[in-house]
């Protein structure tokens, strides 16, 4: 029986992840899904529970699980305290602890939400596209690192971009395999006309490229990439690149769906275990008013099926029944518009579960 632990977080993480649980239950109850699940804190719920954002028991309970879902940390309450402890350290500690290597930000637009982007809806409806980020190499973890005096007194900031070909050779694999079971297109960032380690980086994927013959690889430089993926971006099917570039590409191509509520994300190790959370944060300013959205949580849990419990059917299920209620017209209040009914948190997770069992 495989484990799952549960970490709702802080702020509105309590209610999207109880709604998630329901689907689990309802998966378990109806589906034969076989797992376990367990509870912990993390974040500020820790912190003020142990006085730290990440106490050892549940780094513990993460490395035992088989996958985590996770709400969301932070909020105003925590956030002058010291950084050391602040709820964010938790999440840094547990993809640390966990090696989670492999960011997997899918930006998905449903056609029934076209509207909710700020782009055309021709330009992005149908969008679906997959980013894998790097997550634990690159730039936001290179040594040596700081900001020093000079002889003159000049203060100068430095960082290091670095990559070995372990590192590229590990993320590109993950992203090969996930292009191989979608379209077989994949797009590898870089910016190698001005940086030698992602000249490395694309050497190193045009080289793996021989091992996964019927995907087809091409390159694009990420300024380029930044502008394409607001010009035409369902020219994108799976794209991989570093951790920071990632890290910006990621968010612009969420923002192409306008519904920061929808969006889930994977990140994962060398073994296929994940963390799977949904990509908003704590969202205080609605945290406790059943108003928030389910939907990338519940979204997060089909991400978790189908990457680290082996059933890509009953993943698939999870994301019709997201689908049934959309084209019922039940939406939150972020996706709200003119016609549709509105419902809250859980009324949109009963409604998922519901549409699950019918
Ligand atoms: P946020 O994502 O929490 O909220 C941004 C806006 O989107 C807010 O207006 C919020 O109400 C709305 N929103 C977010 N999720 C929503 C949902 N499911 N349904 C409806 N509306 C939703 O970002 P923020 O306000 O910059 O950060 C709030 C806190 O969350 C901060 O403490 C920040 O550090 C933390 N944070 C945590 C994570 C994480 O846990 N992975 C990620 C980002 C931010």
């Amino acid at each position: 029986m495989k484990k799952i632990l549960i970490l709702p977080g802080d702020g509105i993480g309590q209610e999207i992840v109880a709604e998630a649980v329901k689907v689990l239950d309802c998966l378990r109850e109806d589906f034969g899904l076989d797992v376990e699940m367990e509870q912990a804190l993390v974040g500020g719920s820790a912190y003020d529970e142990y006085g730290t954002p990440l106490p050892d028991e549940t780094l513990r309970l993460a490395q035992e699980a088989d996958a985590v879902l996770l709400g969301a940390v932070g909020g105003p309450k925590w956030e002058s305290l010291d950084i050391s402890v602040r709820p964010e350290k938790g999440l840094l500690g547990l993809r640390s602890g966990l090696g989670l290597f492999a960011n997997l930000r899918p930006a998905i637009l449903y056609p029934q939400l076209a509207d909710a982007s700020t782009l055309k809806p021709e330009v992005v409806s149908g969008l679906d596209i997959m980013i894998v980020r790097e997550l634990t190499g690159g730039i936001y973890f290179g040594q040596p690192r700081g900001i020093r005096t000079l002889d003159d007194g000049m203060r100068e900031g430095f960082n290091t971009l670095v990559y070995n070909e372990a590192e590229i050779e590990r993320i590109g694999r993950v992203a090969f395999e996930i292009a191989k079971k979608r379209s077989g297109r994949l797009c590898s960032v870089d910016k190698a006309n001005v940086l030698e380690v992602t000249e490395l980086w694309r050497e190193v994927m045009q080289r793996l490229s021989a091992d996964y013959r019927k995907v087809e690889l091409s390159h694009m430089y990420v300024d380029n990439a930044a502008m394409q993926l607001v010009r035409a971006p369902k020219q994108f099917d799976v794209m991989v690149t570093t951790n920071m570039f990632g890290d910006i590409l990621s968010d612009c191509a969420a923002m192409l769906t306008g519904s920061i509520g929808m969006l889930p994300s994977a990140s994962l190790d060398e073994n296929g275990k994940g963390m799977y959370e949904p990509i908003h944060g704590s969202a205080p300013d609605i945290a406790g008013q059943d108003i928030a959205n389910p939907i990338a949580t519940i979204l997060s849990v089909a991400m978790m099926l189908r990457y680290s419990l082996g059933h890509a059917k009953l993943a698939e299920r999870v994301e019709a029944a997201v689908e049934q209620v959309l084209d019922d017209g039940l939406r939150t209040e972020d996706i709200w518009s003119e016609g549709t009914q509105k419902v809250g948190t859980a009324g949109m997770g009963n409604a998922i579960v519901a549409a699950l069992r019918a």
